[in-house]
């Protein structure tokens, strides 16, 4: 048998097929193009799923069902995404409404625990049962895996760990709070406090990397600059690891999982960015050497993560 896995973003709808292995068999997408009604982006992600299933030469019966990673908060009960920022969607009834189109079995649940369960599945926490995955992107998502299955709390809305405080009065969030991990170890917040550093400190070698145009700024730069041991992308670096450090902690001590995994852009930097991570981690976890230390590793599968875990929720 197969599964149907829908990777939906503000900026694609990304559909794959998966096998038992976890493997993905074929792969479509299509521009979400957001500022359209909800209706005309579930018509297309029907119509994908239909035409990807006919390119793959796979027998209607073949297909189990149809899982859905979507941003935002979801009922996952009720099939509605109650909240959508990227998709600028509230209330909407997404498994009724495709289940119209789409005679399989739906399942949904956020993209952050798409991607984790994903990485359980097949990626870099492969038959880990407890696992923590960060996604620093634009915001921090979150998703965590307890024994085995997506801990989403005990109604929606729960489990959001970009949204715990770090700094007290700190930063502005997103969400309307203060100083939330989020506004810290978010790649938009790493860029943010470049930018700041950069204006009071013009001899940085990242505003050479940008031409002078602190628009054109990017996490790369800084990483740059931080292997050239600019004193200033140095700092910022520093300051980053020990923000989303303090933030691992927490999470460490809450949870204890088995690993903690890291993905969006800002890991592309691997080790540089993991290792002082593990040594921070180890400094200051709770309990010290006596307890079990996660490793903090890069995930693996990049973008297939949000595939591969839509498709599991079937199996969940
Ligand atoms: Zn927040």
């Amino acid at each position: 048998m197969y599964r149907v896995g829908i990777d939906l973003g503000g900026t694609n709808i990304k559909v794959g097929i998966v096998d038992e292995n976890q493997k993905i068999i074929a792969i479509a997408s299509s521009p979400t193009m957001g500022k359209r009604s909800a209706n005309e982006v579930i018509k297309d992600m029907a119509n994908l799923v239909k035409s990807l299933i006919k390119k793959a030469e796979i027998n209607s019966n073949d297909i189990s069902g149809v899982g859905i990673g979507c941003p935002g908060t979801i009922d996952t009960i009720n099939g509605i995404v109650l909240y959508s920022n990227n998709l600028n969607w509230e209330d909407v009834p997404l498994i009724d409404e495709l289940h119209e189109l789409l005679q399989y079995p739906i399942r949904v649940s956020n993209d952050a625990n798409c991607a984790a369960i994903g990485e359980v599945k097949a990626g870099a926490a492969k038959d880990l049962k407890n696992i923590v995955m960060l996604t620093l992107g634009t915001g921090v998502g979150s998703g965590i895996i307890l024994d085995g299955k997506i801990f989403e709390g005990g109604h929606p809305g729960g489990a959001e760990l970009g949204h715990t405080i770090l700094v007290k009065d700190g930063r502005e969030c997103t969400c309307g709070r203060k100083g939330c991990l989020e506004a810290y170890a978010s790649a938009t917040a790493l860029i943010q406090t470049t930018k700041e550093m950069v204006r009071k400190h013009k001899n940085s070698l990242i505003l050479k990397f940008c031409k002078g145009d602190l628009e054109k700024i990017d996490g790369k730069m800084v990483f740059d600059a931080f292997e050239q041991e600019d004193e200033v992308a140095v700092k910022i670096i520093d300051d980053y690891i020990s923000y989303l450090g303090e933030g691992i902690v927490d999470i460490i001590n809450v949870f204890r999982p088995d690993r903690i995994l890291l993905s969006g852009g800002i890991c592309n930097q691997g080790k540089t960015l993991t290792n002082p991570l593990d040594a921070y981690v180890k400094k200051y976890c709770f309990a010290g050497e006596k307890a079990m230390i996660p490793n903090v590793t890069k995930a693996s599968l990049l973008n297939n993560a949000g595939i591969i875990g839509a498709a599991a929720l079937l199996e969940m």
